[in-house]
């Protein structure tokens, strides 16, 4: 008899809210943890993601974020990068300022911290690669939007808060 099926209800073991209510189909604001792992340097930015999968719950996140600081020795050529094999971020805590040598060479004068704004700038533009592997208009409408999750209410001096990064190379 079908009237017999017991149906396993989430409010059996886990009541949320007032009784009688409907089984939620979407978990709380309150409850949403990520997964991403992220280094230490930039642990600060787990906020900046929640607040980005909250406003935009089909983001697909990385899975990893790593840390890059550049060195003296080489020019580097990105602020940030993405791995769509095991969807991996790395981006840059920092930036080089540069030279040119007598000899024409570009060399590193400094090592620079970037600012927080910066930084989230890079994370939405790789975030942006998952969905749109290529650069083009619809990567950056995307990376805009990403952007705008952050909340961040001071502009960034280098892309005036609109999500776009210079320094890039294809991932
Ligand atoms: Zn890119």
């Amino acid at each position: 008899m079908p009237a017999q099926k017991k149906k396993p209800t989430r409010q059996n073991t886990a009541r949320r809210g007032k009784k009688g209510g409907g089984a939620p189909k979407k978990r709380s604001k309150a409850e949403l943890v990520l997964k991403t792992e992220l280094s230490p340097q930039l642990h600060w930015m787990y906020i900046y993601l929640r607040k980005a999968k909250l406003k935009m719950p089909n983001l697909v996140l990385p899975r990893r974020i790593r840390s890059f600081r550049p060195t003296r020795n080489k020019i580097m050529r990105v602020l940030g990068n993405a791995y769509f094999d095991n969807r991996t971020v790395v981006i840059a805590t920092h930036t080089q300022t540069t030279y040119m040598n007598r000899k024409g060479e570009l060399k590193v004068k400094k090592i620079v911290r970037l600012p927080k704004a910066r930084i989230l700038d890079t994370l939405a533009h790789e975030i942006a690669h998952f969905q749109y592997a290529d650069h083009g208009y619809e990567h950056e409408e995307f990376t805009r939007s990403i952007f705008k999750t952050f909340g961040l209410k001071e502009k960034c001096p280098y892309c005036k808060g609109t999500g776009k990064v210079q320094l890039e190379g294809k991932p």
